[in-house]
């Protein structure tokens, strides 16, 4: 059995291309599924074009991709289609190189004039100088994870959320099991292999088992406005940058995003300077922008691998690197995947099954590529009618059949406190329904879990309307509540 540290998208996807070759899995994750960057990311299916130039590999892996999830996961992707546009002056030379880099990679790409661009995005910077539509698309990721979940425990693999690997433990060079610390204390998994896909607390994962493996994490800011001001993935035509992809979801735009340096693998709060300078940014394709609403900013983690003379076992792109720690001479049955995106997250997880079956001494290919990934069946459980998130329409019936999960998965799989009021008129509600059909004790704290997660994406963008909007939260849930929220900074 082979034990994947780690449920994001990456391994979910090294999970599901095991048990497709028919290796019994089972994922053990610290939080809950998509709780690090898989859960905070821009939500693109990149096209490739945004590597043309600077990553020929990543660029033709993400065109691939592209195309393998719409075939495998169509309900997990919208196909809106994007543009690249161009906005600034002396960038021809760039130009010519990207359209080299987009035709050696086959990422189709059609020109259209000005007026079109202008026409198709409203709002679009009137100085933009050419347009090119791309097989851009958004990706959702929440709905992605659940597809992998729901799949792959229909094969067979065990799913462990809230469970934290402690301790990697070996006989005679080799992994034998791993220790893991639930809420109800401590216990032993027996397994023949770990991968680590931990993202980035991958380092300190292989620490685990006395690997030193180096990441290179820089976080990521995204700015999210209420109503889909643009209707397809809006890329500036220039050089890789901060502040330069605009990407519609459900009913919000994302704006991302910027790259700083940073040891910690948990994501720092956002800050109103860096908001603000990404909003600056965003304005050089769409100059209203700073007049559209903005509902929230959150930061993920890049989960990047430095290298420090680990030589990768499969290093397919610059992006991602898979490491069979006992072909290093380090623990036998101990690997690592770490780096890429979530738009490769599926061939992460082939290269990644591909070394692992070898060291267990089989053959069965990987068979990812052509396997749809089902829906669940509709759950229709309960009938009740009422609505409990009016800015995401989401019903009582829609919650009261996820109420055995965490209050957290409930707002990721039915976006409940996602819209324009971040929880403020539903989360009472929805927590007075989880205390009346359940016996979770801490309703009040998830409320207040919750209260604060939201309000730390708000609070840096609490400028103009956002402003009096927080005061008003705040009252609403201090005043009308009796909830205790420091206010002090409003006065
Ligand atoms: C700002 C930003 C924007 C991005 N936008 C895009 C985009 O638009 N399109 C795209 O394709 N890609 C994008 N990416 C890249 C993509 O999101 C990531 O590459 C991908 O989500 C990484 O997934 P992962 O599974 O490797 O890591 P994670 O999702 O972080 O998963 C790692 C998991 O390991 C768990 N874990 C850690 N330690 C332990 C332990 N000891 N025991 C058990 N579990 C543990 C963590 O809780 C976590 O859930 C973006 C990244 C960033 C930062």
């Amino acid at each position: 059995m082979v034990v994947v540290i780690g449920g994001g998208c990456t391994g979910l996807g090294v999970a599901w291309d095991l048990i497709l070759r028919g290796v019994p899995v089972t994922v053990v994750e610290a939080r809950e599924l998509g709780s690090g960057t898989s859960g905070r990311f821009h939500g693109l299916l990149h096209s490739g074009g945004r590597y043309a130039v600077t990553d020929p590999v990543s660029a033709k892996q993400c065109r691939q991709e592209n195309e393998v999830l719409r075939r495998i996961a169509p309900s997990a992707v919208e196909s809106v289609g994007g543009y690249f546009v161009s906005v600034d002056d002396g960038v021809e030379s760039y130009m010519r190189d990207w359209i080299a880099g987009t035709q050696s990679a086959g990422i189709p790409v059609t020109e259209v004039s000005v007026e079109t661009a202008i026409r198709r995005l409203p709002g679009l910077n009137p100085r933009v100088q050419r347009a090119f539509a791309v097989a851009d698309a958004v990706l959702k990721g929440f709905e992605l994870l659940d597809l992998l979940r729901v799949n792959g425990e229909r094969r067979g693999v065990t799913i462990l959320t809230e469970t934290r690997v402690t301790q990697v433990q070996t006989v005679n060079g080799q992994v034998s099991g791993i220790s893991v610390r639930t809420k109800d204390g401590e216990r032993r998994i027996p397994c023949d292999a770990v991968v680590n896909a931990a993202g980035p607390w991958a380092g300190q994962v292989a620490q685990l088992f006395g690997e030193r493996v180096q990441m290179e994490l820089s976080s990521g800011l995204m700015l999210i406005y209420s109503n889909r001001m643009v209707p397809s993935v809006v890329n500036r035509l220039a050089p890789p940058g901060d502040g330069d992809i605009v990407v519609p979801h459900g009913r919000t735009v994302i704006l991302g995003t910027t790259e700083v340096p940073q040891v910690d693998p948990e994501p720092p709060e956002p800050t109103r300077e860096s908001a603000e300078y990404l909003q600056s940014l965003g304005q050089a394709m769409f100059p209203e922008m700073n007049r559209w609403r903005i509902l929230r900013a959150f930061v993920g983690v890049r989960p990047l691998f430095e290298g420090n003379g680990v030589v990768p076992q499969s290093r397919v792109s610059r992006d991602f690197t898979v490491v069979d720690h006992g072909r290093q001479g380090g623990l036998q049955g101990a690997f690592s995947v770490m780096g890429g995106k979530w738009t490769t997250f599926r061939l992460m997880g082939e290269r990644t099954a591909d070394v692992v079956v070898e060291y267990l001494h089989q053959s069965s290919p990987s068979i990812s590529a052509h396997t749809v990934l089902e829906p669940d069946a509709p759950r229709e459980k309960h009938s009740a009618s009422s609505t409990i998130c009016e800015c995401e329409r989401v019903s009582e019936a829609q919650l009261l059949d996820q109420m055995a999960e965490p209050f957290d998965n409930w707002r990721t799989r039915t976006w409940f406190a996602m819209g324009p009021c971040q929880g403020t008129m539903c989360a009472h509600r929805a927590v007075s329904l989880r205390m009346q059909y359940t016996d979770v004790e801490g309703g009040l704290d998830e409320l207040t879990n919750l209260r604060r997660e939201r309000e730390r994406g708000v609070r840096p963008v609490a400028w103009g309307t956002n402003a009096r909007e927080l005061a008003l939260t705040e009252a609403l849930s201090c005043q009308t509540l009796a909830e205790g929220v420091a206010h002090d900074h409003l006065r």
